[in-house]
C-alpha cells in the first residue's frame, strides 16, 4: 500500500471504531437504571482453572463448606463446581471462553475464579479479559491494607475502557507510525464512579482520590475526571481530590501522605500498575485479592497466576492459598455476608500474625493443606 491508501484505509477502520463504541455507549445507557433482586439462595460458583488453581480454590472450597455449614445445610447458598475452563479444553474447543462454562458461570450470581493460564500466540485469548467482557464487569476492586502504616486503601479500577478496549485495534504504517486508542466514555466512567462514592459511603471513608494524567490526556483522562466530580457532586459529604499518576505513584510510598488516601478512583491502565505497586507495598501480590463486579455478575479471584512452573516443578501442593482466601473475603461481603466476611478475615490476619504457618512456594515452608487445616483451626 502507499501512503495514500495507509490513510485511507486508517480513516475507514476508525469509523468503525467510532460506530461499535457508540453502540457500546447505547447499550450501556439502556443497562443504566436496571437493578438486581433479593435472592432467596446465593448462587456461588466454583471455576478450577490451571496450574495451582484446583489446589488453591479447592482450599476455598473446603474453608466455605466449613464457614457457610449452616446457610449451606438451610439451602441459602449454594456451591457450584463449573468446569471446563481450563487451557486443555479451551484449546481443544479453540473458545476463549467454552460457551457451557458461561452459560453454567452465568446461572451463578457470584463465582470464585482459580487463575487460567494465557497461552502464547494462537487465537485462544485470556479468559480474564473475556469474561470481564461478556459479563460486563466494570469494576476492578482491590483492598489493601498495611495496619501498622495506617493504611487501608480501596482501588476502583475501570475495567473494560481505556487503553484496553481497543488494544489490538492499532493503526501501523510500516516502518513510520504506530498508533493506538484510548477510549472514556460517559456511561462507563459513571458507572465505575458511582461505584467508588457507594463503596465509600457505605464504609465511612471520607475521601475519594481521581487519578488520571488529565494535563496530558485531556480528551480521555479530562472527561474521566469531569464525570468522576459530577457523580462526586451527589455525595457532598466526600472530599474529592485530583492526583496526576506520576505523583500519586510516589505518594504511595511516601510515608508522610500515604495513610492520608482512602479510596481511589482511577481509569483502567493507571489503576493496572498502580494496584500491583500498593499489593507488593502489602506484602506481595499473593497478599491481595482481587474483585471485578458489575451490575449483575461478580468474579473474585487470586490476584497472581497459574504458576506453571510450579507444577512442572512438583511444587504445586506449596501453592498459597491466601491470595484466593482474601479473595473469598471479598465475595462474602459483596454477598452481604458480612459476618462471615469478617470472621474469614479475622482468621487470616491471626494466622498471619502467628508466622507458624507460611507458605511460599517452597517445600522448605507449609504446605496448602497445612495452611487450610490452621485455617480451620484458627476459625473454630
Ligand atoms: P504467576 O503469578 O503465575 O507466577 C509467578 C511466580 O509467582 C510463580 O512461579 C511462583 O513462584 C509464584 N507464585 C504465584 N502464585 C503463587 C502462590 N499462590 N503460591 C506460591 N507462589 C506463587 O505469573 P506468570 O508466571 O507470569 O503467569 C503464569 C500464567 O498465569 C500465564 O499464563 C498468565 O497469563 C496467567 N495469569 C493468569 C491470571 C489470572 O487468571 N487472573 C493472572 C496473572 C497471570
Amino acid at each position: 500500500m502507499n501512503q495514500q491508501e495507509y490513510i485511507e484505509s486508517a480513516v475507514a477502520s476508525f469509523r468503525t471504531l467510532l460506530e461499535e463504541q457508540l453502540s457500546r455507549v447505547a447499550a450501556m445507557e439502556e443497562a443504566q437504571g436496571l437493578s438486581g433482586k433479593q435472592k432467596e439462595c446465593i448462587r456461588i460458583g466454583i471455576v478450577e482453572g490451571d496450574g495451582i488453581g484446583p489446589i488453591i480454590v479447592s482450599a476455598a472450597e473446603e474453608i466455605l463448606q466449613v464457614l457457610l455449614k449452616e446457610e449451606l445445610d438451610e439451602g441459602k447458598v449454594s456451591l457450584e463446581k463449573i468446569g471446563g475452563l481450563t487451557i486443555e479444553n479451551r484449546l481443544a474447543t479453540g473458545q476463549t471462553l467454552p460457551k457451557d462454562t458461561l452459560e453454567a458461570i452465568k446461572k451463578c450470581d457470584v463465582f470464585l475464579k482459580g487463575p487460567t493460564t494465557t497461552p502464547k500466540g494462537g487465537t485462544v485469548e485470556s479468559a480474564n479479559v473475556a469474561l470481564r467482557r461478556a459479563l460486563d464487569l466494570y469494576a476492578n476492586v482491590r483492598p489493601v491494607a498495611i495496619p501498622e502504616k495506617g493504611i487501608d486503601w480501596t482501588f476502583f479500577r475501570e475495567n473494560t475502557e481505556g487503553e484496553y478496549v481497543l488494544g489490538s485495534r492499532g493503526i501501523e504504517i510500516p516502518g513510520k507510525l504506530a498508533m493506538d486508542f484510548k477510549v472514556t466514555t460517559k456511561p462507563g466512567t459513571e458507572r465505575i464512579a458511582r461505584a467508588a462514592f457507594e463503596f465509600a459511603k457505605k464504609n465511612g471513608k471520607k475521601n475519594v482520590a481521581i487519578v488520571t494524567k488529565a494535563n496530558i490526556m485531556k480528551k480521555t483522562d479530562g472527561n474521566f475526571s469531569a464525570i468522576c466530580h459530577e457523580i462526586a457532586a451527589e455525595y457532598p459529604d466526600i472530599t474529592v481530590e485530583d492526583w496526576y499518576i506520576d505523583i500519586m505513584t510516589a505518594n504511595l510510598v511516601n510515608e508522610k501522605i500515604a495513610g492520608h488516601f482512602e479510596v481511589f478512583l482511577l481509569p483502567n491502565l493507571y489503576g493496572d500498575i498502580l494496584t500491583d505497586e500498593a499489593a507488593q507495598l502489602q506484602g506481595g501480590v499473593g497478599t491481595a485479592g482481587s474483585a471485578n463486579t458489575g451490575d449483575r455478575y461478580a468474579m473474585f479471584e487470586a490476584v497472581h497466576g497459574s504458576a506453571p512452573r510450579m507444577i512442572e516443578e512438583g511444587l504445586g501442593d506449596y501453592a498459597s492459598p491466601e491470595s484466593i482466601l482474601r479473595a473469598t473475603v471479598m465475595m462474602l461481603s459483596h454477598v452481604g455476608l458480612q459476618e462471615k466476611a469478617d470472621r474469614l478475615a479475622a482468621a487470616l490476619d491471626a494466622l498471619r500474625a502467628r508466622g507458624d504457618v507460611v507458605v511460599d512456594g517452597t517445600p522448605e515452608n507449609a504446605t496448602c493443606r497445612d495452611f487450610t487445616a490452621a485455617l480451620i483451626g484458627a476459625l473454630a
